[in-house]
Formats: C-alpha cells, sequence, structure tokens
C-alpha cells in the first residue's frame, strides 16, 4: 500500500502544463453552484474550495478562463486578486501558514468557451441544445476555478440551474432536483476523489436508458429521445462488460456509471468519474464502436481511479484502456489480446518510431502509437509474468492504488513484486526507447 497523496509527486509543476496548477496547496472539496442559460451560452457560478496549504502562500494561484469576477472571499474575508492568462492570482488578507485549512470562495460570470490547445477546443463546449464539458487535459478552467493538476483529486458537489426542459447529467449521484418558477437545480454529489479534468456536467435534451435491471452498479445511458431504441441495442452488453472487468481489475471504483450520447457527433468519446460521452456517431454496433464501450468503461478503474501524478505518465491511462478492449475481445469470443497485438505490433512497425512511452512529450501524448504500444506494454507484462501472476499484478494495481495517484516508476514496482526474472529489460524496451521492440510469443 502506499498514500493516497505523493508529496514528491505532487510537490513539482507538470512538466508538459507548468502554467496549469499551483503545487503549493491541495484542494479536497469544491462546491460549484453554477446558473446556465443555453440559449445566450451564460453561466454564473460561485465556487467554494476547501483546501490546505502545504507552504507558506501570501499569495497562491488558481486556474480559471476568461469570466468576470465578482467577489473572491479567502476564508470569509475579502481577497486582493489579479486574473490574467487564465491565472486568478489570489492575495489573501492574511498569510496562510503551512498546514493551515483554508477556504476559497470565487463569484463569476460570463459565456464559457473552450480553452485553446493543440488538440482542439477543451472544456465547457456550447451544443445547438445545451452543453456538454471534456476537459482533458486542461480543460476545466474553461467552467470553474480550480488547481488544475491531476494528482489534486477531491470531493465534488454540483448544484446546476438551467432552464427545466433540460436534463443535467452530471459526475457523481443525484442527491436532489428542484423546479421553481421555469428552472430546474439538480444536485449531483461526487464523493470519489476526483481530478479536475475529469469533473463534467451535460446539458441537453436527454431520456434515461437503465441497462440493466440488478446491477452492482447502476448504469444509465442519457441519449436523445430518437436514439434510445438504438442506445439499448448498441450498449446491450455493456452490464456484462463491467462484470468481466470488474473480475479482471476489482470491484468498480465509483457508484454509478452514466453513459451519455450527445446529441452531436464527437471525434472520440471521452470518459469523466462515472461517467462516459458518446457522440451519435458512436453508435451503430460493431467491433469499432464495441471497442470504445470498453475503452471507456476501463477508464473508470484506470484513470479515474488509479490516477497519474502528471502527464508523462499518460501511457498507464491509455496502455490499460487500450489492452482492457483486447481483453474483452477475447473474453467475448472474439479475436483474442495476441492477435490484437500483433496486429498493433505490424501497425506500429510501419510508423515513425520517435516516441518514447514513459515521457512521450506534450506533442505526443494524444497520439495514436501512444495507445497502441501501450496496449503492447501491457501484453508483453503478461507474456513475461504468465497468467495468473500478470491478472494478480493487473487486479492489485487497481486496488492498491484505487482512488489514488501514480507513476510509471510505481507500476514499474509493482509489477517487479509478480515475477523473480528482471523486469528492467522489458521497461527499458518499452518505454524507454523509441524503437519497436519485438512482439513477445
Ligand atoms: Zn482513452
Amino acid at each position: 500500500m502506499k498514500p493516497k497523496h505523493l508529496p514528491a509527486a505532487a510537490g513539482a509543476p507538470d512538466p508538459y502544463f507548468p502554467n496549469s496548477g499551483d503545487h503549493r496547496y491541495r484542494v479536497h472539496r469544491y462546491e460549484l453552484a453554477l446558473d446556465y442559460r443555453p440559449g445566450p451560452n451564460r453561466l454564473a457560478g460561485s465556487a467554494r474550495l476547501s483546501a490546505v496549504a502545504d507552504a507558506a502562500l501570501a499569495e497562491f494561484a488558481l486556474d480559471l478562463a476568461e469570466f468576470r469576477i465578482g467577489r473572491v472571499l479567502v476564508d470569509g474575508r475579502a481577497a486582493r486578486y489579479t486574473h490574467r492568462g487564465g491565472k486568478l492570482r489570489i492575495r489573501p488578507a492574511r498569510e496562510l501558514a503551512p498546514g493551515a485549512a483554508f477556504t476559497v470562495e470565487v463569484h463569476y460570470t460570463g459565456n464559457p468557451r473552450p480553452v485553446r490547445s493543440p488538440w482542439g477546443g477543451l472544456g465547457w463546449e456550447e451544443l445547438t441544445e445545451g452543453a456538454l464539458v471534456a476537459s482533458q487535459p486542461v480543460g476545466a478552467p474553461s467552467w470553474f476555478p480550480c488547481n488544475d493538476r491531476p494528482a489534486d483529486k477531491a470531493t465534488y458537489q454540483l448544484a446546476v440551474t438551467t432552464p427545466s426542459p433540460f436534463t443535467v447529467v452530471a459526475s457523481g449521484r443525484l442527491l436532489t432536483r428542484t423546479t421553481r418558477a421555469s428552472s430546474t437545480t439538480w444536485v449531483y454529489e461526487q464523493s470519489a476523489p476526483t481530478p479536475t479534468y475529469l469533473v463534467t456536467v451535460s446539458i441537453g435534451h436527454y431520456r434515461p436508458v437503465p441497462l440493466a435491471v440488478r446491477p452492482a452498479v447502476p448504469q444509465t445511458g442519457y441519449v436523445p429521445e430518437r436514439l434510445t431504441a438504438a442506445f439499448a441495442r448498441d450498449f446491450a452488453r455493456q452490464p456484462e462488460m463491467a462484470a468481466y472487468f470488474g473480475e479482471v481489475f476489482g470491484p468498480y471504483p465509483f457508484g454509478e456509471y452514466a453513459v451519455v450520447v450527445a446529441d452531436e457527433e464527437l471525434d472520440v468519446p471521452v470518459e469523466a468519474q462515472g461517467l462516459a460521452t458518446f457522440g451519435t456517431n458512436h453508435l451503430g454496433g460493431g467491433w469499432e464502436r464495441e471497442r470504445l464501450i470498453a475503452h471507456e468503461l476501463a477508464h473508470q478503474w484506470f484513470g479515474n481511479s488509479v490516477t497519474i501524478a502528471d502527464w508523462r505518465h499518460i501511457w498507464l491511462n491509455e496502455g490499460f484502456a487500450k489492452y482492457a478492449e483486447w481483453l474483452w475481445s477475447e473474453h467475448a469470443g472474439g479475436p483474442g489480446a495476441a492477435v490484437h497485438a500483433a496486429a498493433a505490433h505490424r501497425l506500429l512497425a510501419g510508423l515513425p518510431q520517435d516516441l518514447r512511452l514513459g515521457d512521450p512529450t506534450r506533442k505526443l501524448m494524444f497520439d495514436d502509437r501512444l495507445y497502441q504500444r501501450g496496449g503492447l506494454v501491457v501484453h508483453a507484462l503478461r507474456r513475461a509474468l504468465g497468467e495468473d501472476a500478470f491478472f494478480a499484478m493487473l487486479r492489485d494495481w487497481a486496488s492498491a492504488n484505487r482512488h489514488g495517484v501514480v507513476t510509471t516508476a510505481d507500476l514499474r514496482a509493482h509489477a517487479a513484486r509478480y515475477t523473480a526474472a528482471p523486469l528492467g529489460p522489458l521497461f527499458e524496451a518499452w518505454l524507454e526507447r523509441p524503437e519497436l521492440p519485438a512482439l513477445p510469443d
């Protein structure tokens, strides 16, 4: 077992996003009250953060995109602040002592829009009818003030008020839904530690479609009415998938799993805490779509519960989610993982070999080669450890680090416990060097 917060990992800026987050304090709870008007795309928000200082703080920073700031309070007292370049720098009336618990309250209004990035807009996205949020990796400041680093996980309460015809789906469990005049307030509680990039809200005209009659964990689709039958058909095996992943990865880490099918085409589905967002183009069945259902579900263990300390380690999310696709195929009577691994290896052999998986650079962190090669590392581990030791290693990785924060070095140390043979050469070849190693038999 290891501590849930790694001081070493928490104590430095993210090398890929040095402007994101402030590593000198930790937030353990966010309470967000948002009023959103879809027509004018207008957001009025208040955020209350409960945090602990890790150093003496005369000032500290939150990440927040362009909004008009109303008030900023620290421990209930007005604080001075500046707001530019996506950073809200706050100077409390009194310096915070190391170890001090404190609260920050920020009131803000504006027209939320995605944060620009090399991968397109991130975060809050206005739809024809409603909005969705897909923040990975640094889009969270598009809609709430936060300490935007994956290692700083917190619990959340989200209260969203919007015109009554809309449905609001958010990370966590729905506590209350209250209608006053023509607006409805939806209050969600996410009690599991959650990184900022995995907090989400979807606003639209959705119908709930329950997926399993007596599931261990409730699984519900939120789907445009005309697509409910297609959804029920295409996601019919998801409960079976969740049961299988529960066997091989250990118990599902959250209280529920929601799937939103936004009424738009999306490039790729995106994971959030206890939730995934798909586009209308992801309905229609077939392996290429089924594997995405498996991939997003697997992220609930790998990425969402077991979270990377910083973005250099992203292969730990994507490699394990990729391998989960192959495991599901094998389990469901399709091609075995070895067949998928061989295909991935053939694909990579024909592509440039300039990717170092263990530190891929910001430019290549979402490159498809990272996903494929990440899956291959897990497959290489399976071959090196043998079936029993591999599946024990996999389950223990998810359970020992449940709701925690990890690095590649943690995985290497963890895997080494499951074999007498040295794994150093395997990890060096697959993670540290760019050339593609041979496919393990
Ligand atoms: Zn993924």
